[in-house]
């Protein structure tokens, strides 16, 4: 946690989540509280508590059992599970028990699709759901018992590393990368780094020596470190496993990027998600502290000073974006900023700011240690080194794997035993869907590019229900600031609603395909270029699937009320002839 404590505004986003932490959400109070001891407008503080998901302004319940809805849980049975567990509790799903015992929703992806099931119950992860596990915790619940006395294995997270290559199977000594830096300065570093080729490992792919050197060359009174440790794209959870396992290899690479930039102060922004793992963390910065790693004099140098804090996010995806993650680091709701000014010249507080995420960081530190040519002697001419992948869906072994890059999909499916695969999401929701016929292409920044998301659909899998789980997470998701997502997230699911419940025709499958180019050229940020991608791949590469359920394969309007008053004749069990509209279409 960071900022100078209950005065400063920039915190105002920890203060509350402590607040809705120990409250179960934020009273009335404690926003006049804040509004009259940070300065900030009533308003202000409302804004912010709306646009977090894990935020409430009225009590959801003693406990808040929040369902994991990645497209994977649900292939893992998740919606029948929350289903028991509502029956269990006499609670509807989205609602709050009368006696305020309880509530049950649904959540966007809480990074376990590799041992899902997953659920939050007061924002401590449960993993492998099973009908016993939810009987157990309805049994839980109603006795009461507190959280902290719940069985510990309902929380325990299982990280499988099935694949260790080049970076996660070399030695790591604490300290040797600062210690390079501190004999050969900080020119050899930013050399090394670009030799080896270093792309930021979320996805957009951008040359970290160049980065850094900006960043360096920018003059101002302060420079600031930021992890993006804020994984938030469905189906991802290789991060989880780093933060838990290598976390004192990320401290070294920050503290590495703080010494060629000249930062007195780093953050990791951990998604909240993961809150787990904050404390774990913070052993680790403790331990680095103890051993001169971490804060004043670091490595017994006079004025190499940097210190690392842990800024919690509350369930906003677009928070991944490192601007909107800049904005949320400064307590304000995670809004992208318009482009330029870029953060490594102007980012957090106005400052320049390094923002990359754990995996990069880990893979600077490992060159400095171990140079660049050994970081080149796996992958491909144009991405040196190795991915981090986070396998889940149809496969014998999900679990964690490093490939070097070039590795092909038809081999990444065999070494995670996926059989009679129909298809690949590789990227997340926000990535795209791989055809069989593109199965020997291969992952690198010059091919498939990816943050790492790999969610395998086997032939028994309905595909179109994966597209539609995605278009309704982006539409969840977006920030709302621009209209063409904000609308066009909406009218991506109205649309892709129609053609699940069988009643769209040629003409909307057009208007899907329009409207999803439209957001591709006019949004203000990623996720609004992005959101359509699972549709218009899908159009392009699986058309069969959503010529399957059109009612019409001509060209007629695209309002029909006879399909539409089909759904409430079947919630009503009433069907009067004489209601129908003949000819269909109006
Ligand atoms: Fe927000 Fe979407 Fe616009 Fe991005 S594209 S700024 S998420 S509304």
């Amino acid at each position: 946690m960071h900022g100078s404590g209950e005065q400063d505004p920039f915190n105002l986003l920890q203060i509350l989540i402590g607040i809705q932490q120990s409250s179960h959400y934020i009273p009335e109070e404690a926003i006049q509280h804040l509004a009259e001891s940070l300065g900030l407008s009533r308003t202000f503080i409302l804004g912010v508590i709306e646009f977090y998901s894990f935020l409430h302004r009225s009590h959801r319940g003693d406990y808040e059992v929040l369902f994991s809805d990645n497209i994977t849980d649900q292939m893992q049975g998740s919606r029948l599970l929350a289903e028991r567990l509502a029956s269990r509790l006499s609670v509807k799903i989205g609602q709050t028990r009368d006696d305020q015992r309880v509530s049950i929703d649904y959540t966007s992806c809480t990074g376990m699709s590799d041992q899902g099931p997953a659920a939050l119950v007061n924002g401590r992860t449960v993993i492998g759901l099973t009908p016993e596990r939810i009987d157990q915790i309805a049994a839980l619940v109603e006795q009461a018992v507190p959280l902290a006395e719940w069985p510990a294995d309902l929380f325990l997270v299982h990280d499988r590393v099935e694949r260790r290559d080049l970076v996660l199977s070399a030695d790591y000594t604490p300290g040797a990368a600062l210690r390079r830096h501190q004999t050969e300065g900080t020119a050899v570093i930013l050399d090394q780094l670009s030799q080896a080729g270093l792309r930021g490992c979320g996805g957009a792919g951008f040359n970290t020596a160049q980065k850094w050197q900006i960043c360096a060359d920018t003059t101002a009174a302060e420079h600031y470190v930021v992890c993006n440790a804020d994984e938030g794209e469905p189906g991802t959870f290789k991060d989880r496993y780093l933060l838990q396992a290598e976390a004192d290899r990320l401290c070294e690479g920050m503290t590495l990027c703080a010494a060629v930039i000249g930062a007195r102060q780093g953050f990791i922004y951990l998604r909240g998600e993961y809150r787990y793992l904050l404390e774990p963390l913070q052993r680790t910065l403790q331990q680095r502290r103890e051993q001169g790693l971490l804060g004043p004099n670091i490595l017994g140098q006079e004025g190499f000073d940097f210190d690392i804090h842990i800024h919690l996010g509350a369930g906003a995806y677009i928070c991944g974006e490192e601007s909107a993650l800049i904005e949320s680091l400064e307590g304000r709701r995670g809004i992208p900023r318009i482009r330029p000014p870029f953060p490594v010249t102007r980012g957090y507080r106005d400052m320049p700011t390094v923002v990359n995420n754990v995996e990069t960081f880990i893979n600077a530190a490992m060159i400095t240690q171990h140079g660049a040519e050994w970081f080149c002697s796996v992958g491909t001419a144009k991405s040196p080194g190795t991915k981090l992948l986070s396998i889940s869906g149809d496969c014998d072994q999900p679990g964690i794997y490093e490939f070097p890059f070039g590795t092909s999909i038809n081999d990444i499916l065999a070494a995670c035993g996926a059989h009679h695969t129909q298809a690949v999401q590789i990227g997340g929701a926000a990535g795209r869907l791989i055809a069989p016929n593109e199965f020997d292409r291969v992952l690198a920044f010059e091919d498939h590019a990816t943050g790492g998301s790999f969610m395998v659909f086997n032939q028994g899998r309905e595909l179109l229900n994966a597209i539609d789980n995605f278009t309704r997470f982006f539409r969840h998701e977006s920030c709302g600031f621009c209209t063409p997502c904000r609308v066009g997230t909406s009218m991506l699911t109205k649309q892709m609603k129609k053609v699940m419940v069988g009643h769209a025709t040629i003409r909307d499958l057009d208007e899907l395909s329009t409207l999803g180019n439209l957001m591709q050229q006019t949004s203000q940020c990623g996720l609004g270029h992005t959101a359509a991608n699972p549709i218009l791949d899908g159009l392009e590469k699986f058309p069969g699937i959503f010529q399957a359920r059109l009612r019409s394969t001509s060209f007629e309007p695209a309002f029909d009320l006879d399909a539409s008053l089909e759904e409430a004749r079947n919630l009503t069990g009433r069907n009067d002839p004489g209601a129908h509209v003949k000819g269909g279409g109006v």
